[in-house]
């Protein structure tokens, strides 16, 4: 069951915990008068014609009135496409907590997850891969997949399948005025027409899964890299893991100068493993482009073995500074020195820690979530072949003047899987599943 759309729904759609600040959400027909009995600001709150930013005051009872930012947007211009208010305040839990009771004290509801998505998604504000779309950029594990994410919400998909969407409903409107005049069968459009409108929709749909094929993300196996400083034993751990003599090891520092990759499997998982260059200051112009390309492949990992030399002396440079992939720091050589510290103590002389680290990647593998947008993905993918199918059929058939009944047919199958996709039919079901997947405030 959907909750009611009519009623009015408050949650803390910022990150919960201490912070800069709160953002609580509200939405619904009363979103204004709800939040006009905790908040007030200069002008009155019950009705206001456009989108306003006041500052404002919370009023909770027994605390001095706290600064707050309000917005709203009265509806139908909002995500919701219902009146809507946002209280950004202190992000304090036990003041916001306060808050959202006062919220609820006056009629408000907390919202379930995804509701505020939901309401936009009914409201013909987004269309179910764009729904989709905002759940994965909340889900978004890496740059790889906000990117997709980002470029589905941003409607590639949406408007061109807009537009076919009305093409073909024109088509099936000229095909079944037809249906009502028997005599001259399809005069309404010429066959040329007809064969020509059909050939159109089948490009666009063969061109709309070519964009969706391109936007799956790529099969390539979980990736491991090995950074550290140069001589910190990353190429000997590298092979000690591949198991034969894959990478070059050397006393002298810098050997491995760009990157060498390696298909391994770990525990019956296959990865790519991958031996960076050292991370210190490039010696010459060459260095620095095989630093520069180890660094991509390491950003492109889902797993960074920071290896660092027990035996050696510690620097300050000797961090690792890194956003993106995880980073797991490894001791090397441990059989010439103690580690400094609790981390995990490898050496590829006594093969020391090396079950330990081969079961720490291949959780790690097995732990890495197929990439949020997939089945949304497969499910466009699976709608667009089975429209053009349709098409196919429907294009036979005028070819080969069969009945107009039969035509119609398809192009109304057509429209069914198009529908699917833009969110124009659904079921409660399908929306219930997806909409539960956002958290609360979304
Ligand atoms: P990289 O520059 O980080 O790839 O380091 P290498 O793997 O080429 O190793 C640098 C030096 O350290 C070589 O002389 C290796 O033989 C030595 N080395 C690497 N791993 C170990 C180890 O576990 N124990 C010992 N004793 N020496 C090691």
């Amino acid at each position: 069951m959907l909750p009611e759309p009519q009623d009015t729904i408050v949650a803390l759609s910022s990150a919960a915990g201490p912070g800069a600040r709160a953002v609580i959400r509200l939405t619904g027909p009363a979103a204004f008068s709800v939040a006009g009995r905790t908040v007030t600001t200069e002008r009155r709150l019950t009705r206001l014609p456009k989108r306003s930013l006041m500052a404002g005051r919370v009023n909770l009872p027994g605390l001095a009135p706290l600064p707050a930012d309000l917005i709203c947007w009265p509806a139908p211009h909002s995500y919701t496409g219902q009146d809507l208010f946002e209280i950004h305040t202190v992000s304090s839990p036990p003041l916001v907590d306060l808050l959202i009771g006062e919220l609820l004290r006056h009629g408000a509801r907390a919202a379930e997850a995804g509701e505020f998505t939901l309401r936009a998604f009914l409201a013909g504000k987004l269309d179910l891969p764009r729904a989709e779309a905002v759940l994965a950029v909340i889900e978004a594990g890496n740059r790889e997949e906000l990117q997709d994410a980002l470029g589905q919400l941003a409607g590639g998909l949406a408007s061109p399948l807009r537009q076919l969407r009305s093409d073909l409903l024109d088509l099936l409107a000229d095909v079944e005025a037809a249906l009502d005049f028997t005599e001259d069968d399809l005069s309404f459009i010429t066959s040329k027409a007809l064969l020509d409108r059909l050939t159109k929709a089948m490009a666009i749909v063969t061109n709309l899964r070519r964009q969706v094929d391109g936007r799956a993300v790529s099969q390539r196996p979980f990736r491991v890299s090995l950074t550290g400083r140069p001589n910190a034993g990353k190429s000997s751990l590298f092979n000690a893991l591949a198991g034969k003599s894959a990478a070059l090891v050397s006393a002298e520092p810098g050997t491995t100068r760009d990157y060498l990759c390696q298909r391994v499997e770990i525990q019956g998982i296959a990865m790519e493993l991958i031996d960076t260059a050292g991370l210190a200051a490039p010696t010459d112009e060459l260095d620095a482009q095989a630093q520069a390309l180890g660094g991509d492949q390491a950003r492109q990992s889902e797993l960074i073995l920071f290896c660092r030399d027990a035996s050696a002396k510690r620097s300050a440079a000797d961090v690792q500074s890194s956003v993106g992939p995880a980073v797991v720091p490894v001791w090397t050589k441990c059989d010439l020195a103690a580690p400094p510290d609790e981390g995990l103590a490898t050496s590829a002389v006594t093969r020391q820690g090396l079950d330990q680290l081969r079961a720490l990647i291949a959780e790690r593998a097995r732990r890495h979530r197929r990439p949020a947008l997939a089945p949304s993905l497969s499910r466009c993918r699976h709608h667009l072949e089975s429209a053009l199918g349709h098409l196919r059929q429907a294009h036979q058939i005028a070819l080969f003047e069969e009945p107009p009944e039969l035509l119609a047919l398809e192009l109304r199958g057509t429209l069914d899987q198009l529908g699917e996709m833009v969110g124009a039919v659904y079921t409660d079901d399908l929306l219930d599943r997806i909409f539960s997947r956002f958290c609360i405030g979304k």
